[in-house]
């Protein structure tokens, strides 16, 4: 191999090569996470509202403890999971992320082909001046090594480009196929690995919400992924699958809303232990809006919930399980199913 072939060469693996690999890793984010909102899939992630639907039905179908209580104690840990799951499954058949790396692999080679025919119009061009004219031409997309570069450069010589410049339109065809073959060989998991957390963050902030919860029954603020200064929730919770218990120790089954509306008293870390009256929860929680509201029951769903893990969550939080009312108990799978599907408006 001749000099120009081999420094051609070079330029082309260690300058072009990784900028182009880290310019379709970056692309791939944005696509990746409108890929999963788009709502072409059996999972809705397309607005926050259908996320949550299908966690919750998710979690219904399953009808496990240890999924409803990592989901009520640690939601954001999560949801994560659940999100990341889904992702996976997603992608795993692979074409779709070639088809995206391939997109943008093709975009960055017409980039330099470009680049290489715009710098050698001028003909009188040293390899040096070419190379820093390919340079300019590209640094707004595509970001070199400055060490690599620097290398690179003092390899070149002051003779004209014209060889080099064929031999880089080469190297560069060469570097697509290898590119290629690395892509088609790359599993999907490695891939999206590679594209680190951003993704996760991502499809976690927009559909997850603020990660506050609501301190007594523990569902998530529902005011959305706008910055907010007050937080809420629609539909709350039996306060007992959010630990919360009576003076005897026992899990309790009312409602945040309607807690708040009558004379109980409610002890926790926040109180230091000391029994505080829920009217006046804002004295703990004052980004907390939960309207005190008497006529409002939860709904089957975690009704169900409830009185299938009474024992479960007692024993989680070290208390005794709730004296459940008794029309609960005839609560089935389906009716939990049915409320679920009326409280998100789904047919
Ligand atoms: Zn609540
Ligand atoms: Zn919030």
């Amino acid at each position: 191999m001749e000099q120009d072939e081999k420094t051609a060469e070079k330029f082309s693996s260690r300058c072009l090569q990784p900028a182009v690999e880290t310019y379709i890793r970056l692309s791939l984010v944005p696509e990746v996470v409108d890929e999963m909102m788009s709502g072409n899939d059996s999972v809705d992630f397309s607005t926050r509202m259908f996320f949550q639907y299908s966690v919750l039905k998710d979690l219904l179908s399953k009808d496990k403890f240890c999924l409803f209580i990592e989901y009520t104690s640690s939601y954001e840990k999560f949801i994560r999971g659940w999100i990341q799951e889904k992702i996976e499954e997603h992608f795993s058949d692979g074409t779709k992320l070639l088809e995206l790396e391939d997109k943008y692999l093709k975009q960055c080679i017409r980039c330099i082909e470009y680049g290489i025919q715009k710098a050698h119009v001028n003909k009188e061009a040293t390899q040096k001046e070419f190379v820093q004219d390919i340079c300019k031409e590209l640094g707004n997309k595509l970001v070199m090594s400055q060490d690599a570069l620097s290398t690179c450069m003092a390899l070149l010589k002051e003779a004209t480009a014209e060889k080099f410049a064929n031999s880089l339109k080469k190297s560069v065809k060469e570097m697509e196929k290898a590119l290629q073959k690395k892509q088609k060989e790359t599993g999907f998991k490695a891939k999206l690995d590679g594209l680190g957390s951003k993704v996760l963050n991502n499809l976690t902030v927009k559909l997850g919400g603020c990660g506050e919860k609501c301190p007594f029954c523990s569902a998530p603020c529902e005011a959305g992924a706008v910055a907010h200064k007050v937080h809420r929730v629609e539909i709350h919770r039996p306060e007992g699958l959010g630990g919360y218990r009576s003076a005897s120790m026992k899990l309790i089954t009312s409602i945040c809303t309607s807690s708040v509306s009558t004379d109980m008293r409610f002890s926790n870390r926040d109180t230091k232990g000391l029994w505080h009256p829920y009217k006046e929860f804002k004295t703990f929680y004052k980004n907390w809006e939960i309207s005190a509201d008497k006529s409002y029951t939860t709904s089957d769903y975690w009704k169900y919930v409830m009185v299938k893990f009474n024992e479960d969550f007692a024993e989680f939080y070290d208390a005794e399980p709730a004296n459940i009312p008794t029309e609960w108990r005839t609560i089935s799978k389906e009716d939990a199913d049915k409320s679920l599907k009326e409280a998100f408006g789904v047919i």
